[in-house]
């Protein structure tokens, strides 16, 4: 039997770096894409220096088509494809140079929606407050929300069926199988990745990130995160407050856990 970690590799078009010193995840609006264009353009530089050093993973709520227009609309100041994304809030892993995503990872997520997805439609159809968002749906059925319209109960019955539902930054609803999020998947990928969790920073900036934060994996709050998570930080304790907004957020966070030693030169 092939180890995870081999399989994994398999699966992706670029080669992992062998021992990161840090395996850093990023959600993308509001955190990796958050901040002023001047510190944006700095933290991509060093992304990019530190390919080597630093496994870089996206963990975002977007699809894959919508990575895809990111990359390539912020390309001219310096993002760069990571080595690896979960998109779709957790129900999508795929390789961060290909976007092509990872059987090893997708298939057993899928096998849960196929089960539930028609026992949700039904359930969802004509709800007042919720339009479907225009992503391919992945999945998960992806909303915007009008919360002054939403009739909150509907969370209640979608959950008695074996979904989720996560509120996000007041106007996104998204509906996954239980207990698939960004932190679910990030701790199975981690898992397949070998990876030592004391290497591990993520960093966010609103509800759907939170799963993340409850993985008890080192984390950053971004300065611009939403009150509603900012609330949840008492019972976060690994969980670091930047005061910084998107990227330098990010930046204070990884010295904050003692990664200085890969700001040498660039940062100062
Ligand atoms: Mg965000």
């Amino acid at each position: 039997m092939t180890p995870p970690r081999q399989r994994l590799q398999q699966q992706l078009s670029a080669p992992l770096p062998e021992a990161p010193e840090l395996v850093l995840v990023t959600d993308l609006d509001g955190t990796l894409l958050g901040g002023a264009t001047p510190e944006r353009r700095r933290f991509y530089r060093w992304l990019a220096e530190q390919r080597q050093r630093v496994l870089h993973v996206f963990c975002t709520g977007r699809d894959l088509g919508s990575i895809a227009r990111v990359l390539q609309e912020d390309e001219p100041i310096g993002l760069a494809a990571p080595h690896l994304v979960i998109g779709d809030v957790g129900c999508t892993v795929a390789c961060g140079a290909s976007l092509l995503p990872l059987p090893l990872a997708v298939e057993p997520i899928e096998a849960r929606w196929r089960d539930l997805e028609s026992r949700l439609v039904p359930l969802l159809e004509n709800q007042p407050g919720l339009s479907l968002q225009p992503v391919s749906s992945n999945r998960r059925f992806a909303y915007y929300v009008d919360l002054e319209r939403f009739d909150r109960s509907l969370i209640g019955r979608l959950e008695a069926e074996g979904a989720d539902c996560v509120l996000s930054d007041s106007r996104y609803f998204d509906v996954l199988p239980a207990g698939v999020n960004k932190g679910s998947t990030l701790l199975a990928l981690l898992e397949w990745l070998e990876a030592d969790h004391a290497t591990v920073v993520t960093a966010g900036d609103t509800l759907n990130d939170l799963a993340m934060f409850e993985t008890g994996l080192m984390g950053v709050m971004v300065g611009n995160a939403e009150p509603d998570l900012v609330a949840q930080l008492p019972r976060l304790p690994r969980v670091y407050r930047a005061r910084a907004d998107g990227c330098a957020g990010i930046a204070e966070g990884l010295r904050h856990f003692g990664f200085d030693h890969l700001f040498e030169r660039l940062w100062d």
